[in-house]
């Protein structure tokens, strides 16, 4: 396994492996970019395949937080952070105590938070061994899950593209594809049905998907084929590579809209969805809601309409973006990654 010359690792300041022998932790931080503040960014505990993996995995989400925070406008950095295991029979206090030490000594650098495999419960835990971390703890009125936040940006994202590009000045009976009913996944389908909007689910888990049915009446849909449901919109809110080559061949969607990072398996798909006339909501700032959350929580005086306020934000960001991709007739993920690029690195 490469890392200096991974082809993700260009940009990086540092990259940080962490070890425990007692807890068994194992664990890759990585910091992308510090020029416009500390490099916060969530924790995710997952079973990776190998560490080539997790080491891929975690360059190409660090970066991207390094552009979400710049564009949303954040005095933040980017950074990542990975546990390489099971969160379901690997997690433990002592291991998420190990990582906790890990983070403080980097001295406030990176900032944790929760996200795919770690829980608020979770940061509580990293808190009681460093400062660095946020999304544990419901002082300054903040309620510590950043999910909300990143369901309602989404959500307002998803209401502009839809605006835009359909011409529907209403959610009521536009038509929605949401792939995974996770902390976002539910809560934006939530909106969406409270919206009038029809929907259109799935899920690994079948709880989840009896859930949305009885809850918002939604249709359930084997996992292999949502992409391809005839809808006006596709949300992808479990993990990333939605948009691939062979699901871009079935899409109908005509807006691709969702909460999950790095939803693009490659780029260059962002060319042929331009061409195709989809129009993509750009993974990292359609789903900032979370990291303005934490950024608020992190300043130590959250308010609750302020950072509902700025989580609005979104939509003049997208109108910005996707002004710039008729204009220059270019794809709206790299209009945003150059927007983005400017702030973060010019
Ligand atoms: P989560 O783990 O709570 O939910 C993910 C859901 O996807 C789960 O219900 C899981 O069962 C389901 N899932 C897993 N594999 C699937 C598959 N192949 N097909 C369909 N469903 C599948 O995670 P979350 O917090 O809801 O985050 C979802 C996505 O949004 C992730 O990509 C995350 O990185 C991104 N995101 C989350 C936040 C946040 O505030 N939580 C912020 C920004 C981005």
């Amino acid at each position: 396994m490469s890392v200096f010359s991974h082809s993700d690792f260009a940009g990086h300041e540092q990259v940080v492996f962490c070890h425990d022998r007692h807890s068994g932790l194992r664990a890759i931080i990585a910091i992308h970019n510090t020029k416009l503040g500390p490099a916060l960014g969530g924790c995710r505990m997952y079973a990776y395949p190998s560490e080539a993996d997790a080491l891929t995995d975690v360059l190409r989400l660090s970066e991207g937080m390094s552009y979400k925070s710049a564009l949303a406008g954040l005095p933040l950095g980017g950074g990542k952070s990975v546990i390489i295991g099971d969160p379901k029979t690997a997690k433990t206090p002592e291991l998420l105590q190990a990582f906790g030490r890990a983070l403080e000594q980097l001295g406030g650098r990176y900032i944790t938070a929760e996200d795919s495999g770690t829980s608020v419960a979770d940061m509580a835990t990293i808190a009681s061994q460093t400062r660095h971390v946020v999304g544990h703890m419901s002082e300054h009125g903040s309620h510590g899950d950043p999910s909300p936040s990143t369901a309602y940006g989404t959500f307002v994202g998803l209401r502009y593209a839809v605006q835009r590009h359909l011409q529907r000045d209403s959610l009521q009976g536009v038509k929605v594809a949401i792939q995974g009913l996770g902390n976002v996944g539910m809560r934006l389908a939530r909106l969406l049905h409270e919206a009038g909007a029809e929907l259109w689910v799935t899920d690994v888990d079948s709880t989840r998907l009896q859930q949305a049915h009885q809850t918002f009446g939604a249709k359930l849909v084997d996992l292999q084929q949502i992409h391809a449901c005839p809808v006006d919109v596709f949300a992808p809110c479990a993990l990333g590579g939605a948009i691939n080559p062979h699901t871009l061949e079935q899409l109908q969607a005509k807006v691709i809209a969702g909460a999950a990072n790095n939803q693009l398996a490659q780029a260059e798909l962002g060319q042929t969805l331009h061409q195709r006339g989809i129009l993509y909501a750009p993974d990292y700032v359609i789903n900032a809601g979370g990291i303005i959350d934490v950024c608020y929580q992190h300043q130590g005086h959250y308010d609750a309409g302020k950072v509902r306020t700025h989580v609005e934000q979104i939509e003049h960001t997208l109108k910005h973006i996707f002004d710039l991709s008729e204009q220059q007739q270019r794809p709206t993920n790299l209009v945003a990654d150059e927007l983005a690029k400017a702030k973060v690195l010019g």
